[in-house]
């Protein structure tokens, strides 16, 4: 049990860094799942983004109404936004208990569990094989995880049943998208490669708004038609089928 059963939490809302090793707090103090975050007072004190050093109050009494110690969390997500923390990192829910300590900003908590976790999509890393050892860091806490949509929050994974369709689907939906624009927005330029399919990697010499002139090998020109030369998702390269390359035999004079 993380959570005493007959203790009520309150539940906050904080902030944390999602490192390749897991939950941070901002100020580097890392969560570790299965067990609450603990607050320390004094510098470099576990938990407390302000600590003193010299302490006003025993260690005992964490933390402490006089001083700035305990685990930090806003009352809302509105209240995150306030302070300027909402931007800066992965947030959700989190429940405090033990001594928590009101004041103007949320509170500060002796014990400090995540309940819930919401990603920014540009958080999740690009590669969905990446996203599946990145995300075991964060569903080793039990709970459960979301994306922040446009305007809505997207089931990701769930601790009672897993990955959560919806949110794979919106996942692949935007790298998908975000593929699509960078196509569209990249142009050809002199030498860039194109994988000419079945014969070899071109070099472009030249680029107008409708074609590329390329080389391949020492002296081969070709001219390709834009709209045939594609971005391979896969390999991340620029390819066009053999038959949609034609000669070019003006390049080949000195
Ligand atoms: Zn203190």
């Amino acid at each position: 049990m993380i959570i005493p059963d007959y203790i009520s939490p309150i539940v906050g809302y904080r902030v944390w860094r999602w490192k390749a090793t897991g939950l941070q707090s901002l100020n580097g103090v890392p969560w570790l799942p299965g067990r609450p975050l603990v607050a320390g007072c004094g510098p470099p004190a576990g938990g407390t983004i302000v600590g003193r050093a010299d302490a006003v109050h025993g260690a005992d009494e964490l933390p402490h109404s006089d001083c700035t110690c305990g685990v930090y969390a806003a009352k809302n997500l509105e209240h995150l936004r306030q302070i300027g923390y909402a931007q800066r990192g992965i947030h959700g829910e989190v429940y405090l208990w033990g001594t928590v300590v009101e004041h103007k900003l949320g509170w500060r908590a002796q014990f400090a569990y995540p309940k819930n976790l919401f990603l920014p999509p540009d958080a999740i890393p690009f590669k969905l094989s990446e996203i599946d050892a990145r995300l075991k860091t964060l569903i080793a806490f039990g709970a459960d995880i979301f994306i922040l949509g446009d305007h809505v929050s997207i089931r990701f994974w769930t601790n009672d049943s897993g990955f959560d369709a919806a949110g794979v689907d919106y996942l692949l939906k935007t790298r998908q998208e975000y593929y699509i624009h960078r196509q569209r927005e990249r142009t050809l330029k002199k030498g860039d490669r194109v994988a000419v399919l079945g014969q070899g990697i071109a070099v472009v010499e030249h680029t107008d708004d409708q074609e590329a002139l390329v080389v391949l090998g020492k002296k081969l020109a070709l001219r390709i038609a834009l709209k045939d030369i594609v971005l391979n998702q896969q390999y991340m390269r620029w390819e066009c089928e053999a038959n949609n390359a034609r000669g070019n035999n003006a390049l080949r004079k000195p």
